[in-house]
């Protein structure tokens, strides 16, 4: 276990093992943005100026589409992005929405596979990435991430009459996990056992989360592996399945953008701010997972 810790903490997440939820804070993930320069009043025009000018311009295309702000996600994950109809609605949906409002672009959302996501951002298909994606230190070296907007938790799924009582009970056994590709929970459960995962030989990677579960529910693997919330969509929508009461590590959730656009960054970062401070985010979340009591 300790390795575990260790070998996360060291990746620069934010991570807490079974029992050790106390310690856990939630991190910064600001990355700063530049500021360009802009030219002052009565300047003579000067080759700086002029570059300067140059730089305003670009500046002001912030966006791949003029007008418009082009959002990918994978709309299987509940309640973050999901399909009612044949509309994508969830707290990232309702966030990107409130921040295009704000900008005053219109949202456009393709539902793309999520480990296309980064790819697609760095490759600029699309403006931003929002799909409860976890900030981490490898995505971090393809793309910007924005403020964190929630936190998410890997959670363990299994059958009601599991015999895997716990998470140390999963990673010691000879049990096949499911994950989604590319998700964090791939990465964690992929690496090796020293390394706090149950090595590549027994995952079984789906390109949905409710494919995985499905596979679970009908005996084909013995544990998911998967972000907390849907977790419990999919146990709601399957008989039979349970969601562990001990995580196995705790995240922060951010929107993935280009790292060359800085204005983008620094915009989608100042909205989810002020949106934050006037109470629209907090609602947006307590809308889709109400607090108890
Ligand atoms: N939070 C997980 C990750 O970023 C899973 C996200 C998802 O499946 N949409 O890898």
């Amino acid at each position: 276990m300790k390795k575990v810790i260790s070998r996360i903490i060291s990746a620069g997440l934010i991570f807490c093992m079974v029992g050790a939820m106390a310690g856990c804070s939630k991190s910064e993930e600001t990355t700063k943005a530049t500021t360009k320069a802009t030219t002052t009043a009565g300047e003579s025009q000067t080759d700086s100026q002029a570059d300067s000018q140059a730089e305003t311009t670009a500046a002001e295309k912030f966006t791949l589409q003029d007008g418009k702000l082009i959002m990918a996600t994978n709309a299987y994950f509940q309640p973050y992005e999901y399909y009612e109809g044949d509309k994508i609605v969830g707290i990232d949906a309702e966030i990107a929405e409130a921040i295009a409002k704000k900008l005053g672009l219109e949202l456009q959302i393709m539902d793309v596979e999520f480990d296309s996501i980064v790819a697609g951002v760095q490759s600029k298909k699309y403006d931003f990435g929002m799909a409860g994606m976890t900030v981490t230190e490898d995505r971090k070296e393809s793309v910007n991430f924005s403020s964190t907007y929630a936190t998410g938790i890997q959670a363990v799924i299994v059958k009601e009459d599991s015999p895997i009582k716990d998470v140390d009970a999963l990673l010691a056994g000879d049990y096949k996990v499911g994950v989604q590709t590319g998700t964090t929970g791939d990465i964690y459960m992929s690496s090796s056992p020293d390394d706090g995962g149950v090595g590549e030989d027994r995952v079984v990677r789906y390109s949905k989360g409710g494919d995985a579960v499905l596979a679970l529910a009908a005996g084909k693997i013995d544990a998911v592996v998967i972000d907390n919330e849907p977790a419990k969509s999919f146990v709601e929508a399957n008989e039979g399945l349970k969601v562990m009461e001990t995580p196995y590590a705790v995240e922060d959730y951010a929107m993935a953008i280009n790292k060359e656009n800085t204005v983008l960054l620094e915009k989608i970062n100042a909205a989810l701010k002020e949106l934050t401070d006037d109470g629209t985010i907090p609602a947006i979340i307590e809308k889709y997972i109400p607090s108890k009591g």
